[in-house]
Order: C-alpha cells, then sequence, then structure tokens
C-alpha cells in the first residue's frame, strides 16, 4: 500500500509502499477512503508535538470502509463504513474512561502522532475507537467533521452553548465557519471577529447577526455593545493574543474557549474575571460519544465543510501551502 511517512521533525513527507498491516487483537482494519489535512499535522511534523513517534503515518480526519477485523471484534464487521480521529486508544479502565470522557484519559494514545493515521491506503485502527458513519454522509466532504467539525461542536457544547446564548466567533475559516453554522443550528445569536470587513457577507451568509472588524473596531467594546457581551468567544483564529483581546467583551459568567491558538502563553486579566466570574477553556477534540453526536447533528442540518480533494502525493505541497498561511479551503486526501 502507498503510504505517507514524517520520518523527523522538520523532515517534509516521505511517500513509501509499505505491506497492508494486519488487524491485532480488538482491532479493524480500514481500507480509507478519505483523510483531511489537519494544522495539527503540521504542526507534528515541524516537531511541536514532542510526543510524536518518528517515524509514524499523519492524520486523524479518516473516513474509509472496515475490509478485516481482528480477534475479538464484534463490531464493526467488515463492510462498515466508519470514521477515526484523534482520539486513538486510551487506558480503559481510569475514572475518565469509565465515565465515557476517554479524551481526558492520561495515557490516551493520538492517531497519526503515537499510531499510524490517514496518510495511506490502508490503516489499523482500535475497534472501539471508530464511529459508524450515518447514511448518506459524503465521506469525502465528511472527513474534516472527524476533527475540525468535532472540535468546533464540542467546544460549544462543553461550554455550555444555550439557545439564548450571544457566540462570539473569533476567525470564520475552516473550524470557525463550522463553528458558526453549529451555533446557529442550536438556535444562538452570532457574531463574526475579523480583521477587516472583507469577510463579513460570508459570514452574514453562515448565519451571524453581527460581524466585528477588528481593524476598524476594539473587539471587546463591540461585543459589550451586543447586549451586554458575549456568552460565549470561541477563537478560530492561530493567535492567542487575538483571543485574549476579546475576553472583557463576555457577558459576566462567559467563557472564552480557545479552539485555536498561537505558541505564545494566554495573558488575561484577572480583575475582571474576578468581577465578572469569566471563565477560559481550550477543549481537545472529543471522545467517541462525542464525535457520535457531531456527525448526528451535522446530518440533521445538513452541515459540511468545502473542501479541496487532493491526492497522497499532493500532501507536501498542501502542508508547504498552510505554513505559508495560504491555504484556501480544507484540504482532503482522497484514496480512489
Ligand atoms: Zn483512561
Ligand atoms: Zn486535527
Amino acid at each position: 500500500m502507498l503510504s505517507a511517512l514524517a520520518t523527523a521533525a522538520g523532515e517534509p513527507l516521505k511517500l513509501t509502499e509499505r505491506e497492508v498491516p494486519e488487524p491485532g487483537q480488538g482491532e479493524v482494519l480500514v481500507k480509507i477512503t478519505a483523510c483531511g489535512i489537519c494544522y495539527t499535522d503540521l504542526d507534528v511534523l515541524q516537531g511541536h508535538w514532542p510526543i510524536a513517534r518518528f517515524p509514524v503515518v499523519p492524520g486523524h480526519e479518516i473516513t474509509g470502509v472496515v475490509t478485516a477485523t481482528g480477534p475479538g471484534v464484534s463490531w464493526p464487521q467488515a463492510g462498515t463504513a466508519v470514521g477515526a480521529q484523534f482520539l486513538g486508544d486510551s487506558c480503559r479502565h481510569c475514572e475518565y474512561c469509565a465515565r465515557g470522557d476517554q479524551i481526558l484519559c492520561r495515557d490516551k494514545r493520538i492517531t497519526g502522532i503515537v499510531m499510524d493515521g490517514g496518510y495511506a491506503e490502508y490503516a489499523v485502527l482500535k475497534a472501539d475507537f471508530v464511529t459508524p458513519l450515518p447514511g448518506g454522509l459524503d465521506p469525502v466532504a465528511a472527513a474534516p467533521l472527524m476533527c475540525a467539525g468535532l472540535t468546533a461542536f464540542n467546544s460549544l457544547r462543553q461550554a455550555g452553548i444555550t439557545a439564548t446564548s450571544r457566540v462570539a466567533v473569533i476567525g470564520a475559516g475552516g473550524v470557525g465557519a463550522l463553528a458558526v453554522r453549529y451555533a446557529v443550528a442550536m438556535g444562538a445569536r452570532v457574531a463574526v471577529i475579523g480583521r477587516s470587513d472583507r469577510g463579513e457577507a460570508a459570514a452574514r451568509e453562515l448565519g451571524a447577526e453581527r460581524f466585528i472588524a477588528t481593524r476598524d473596531t476594539d473587539p471587546a467594546e463591540a461585543l459589550r455593545a451586543w447586549d451586554g457581551g458575549a456568552n460565549l468567544i470561541l477563537n478560530a483564529a492561530p493567535s492567542t493574543s487575538a483571543a485574549a483581546a476579546t475576553l472583557t467583551g463576555l457577558a459576566p459568567d462567559g467563557m472564552l474557549v480557545l479552539c485555536g491558538y498561537g505558541p505564545e502563553p494566554l495573558t488575561l486579566p484577572t480583575q475582571p474575571m474576578a468581577l465578572n466570574r469569566l471563565h477560559a477553556m481550550i477543549n481537545p477534540s472529543g471522545s467517541p460519544h462525542d464525535l457520535r453526536d457531531t456527525l448526528a447533528f451535522s446530518v440533521a442540518h445538513g452541515i459540511l465543510p468545502e473542501v479541496t480533494p487532493v491526492g497522497l502525493r499532493d500532501a507536501n505541497v498542501v502542508l508547504d501551502a498552510m505554513a505559508g498561511g495560504h491555504a484556501g479551503k480544507r484540504s482532503v486526501i482522497t484514496f480512489g
């Protein structure tokens, strides 16, 4: 099978022919249909993940079909269409695993970082950590739902979104666009924060009632003028400081959630936080049950990202474009 290997930090992907792996105890072999290219993949290749095991096949936005099962697997059977995500395995017995919060397990294992992922024609995955794809879901367009969609959906949910929430989303590109659509579909009111008003028409098309251009306006002030502030601010921009600058735009008891952040630490003013009981959170993707809910909600509300299908041989070019900050729509590797 053709696969792309991350061999060391700072090295481009290396295309190699390898034997199709055999599923072991509790594992399934999945013939991959599509794998989205996530910014975390770029982070791994750039050496920002000290836990990364090199060589490793990157990729954790996987859709495919089970073709073989290892010993002890009663589900999923061969022929089942499944998705696989960032969380690839966990200890299965700690208090977090026991309550279905496997993403919080201290011994969790990450697909495409310490276990081989989806930049290959086949992958061996843990049967308990794949998720059935709902019928009618396009497996190519749906690939980014396994990480970008899950992270956006679950961040809103973990932050306690309700139908009366005012939600501000910073950066309405990939993850941000999905967050806007999920928040609107959950009944919330949504504002989008962008750099210039170039993104305004697109934000309104997604369902935002307000657009705030930070070039012209202080975003925190503009949010306070929005019926007293946002209950939830979701940062989808790759900048920690852009998120911190909006904190005082939260309504009392409001929460700042970072889906995007840069290498710089998060610095927040403590007095406004104390006076108004403000919260800040980074939500790491989600557990298997969160992905089931993300997919079911996406199908029910017709929410799918716009993607550009690419070949495995194009992955280095796409990753270079992402590193240079000029990637367009989410690229998804497809296998014919
Ligand atoms: Zn555990
Ligand atoms: Zn990801």
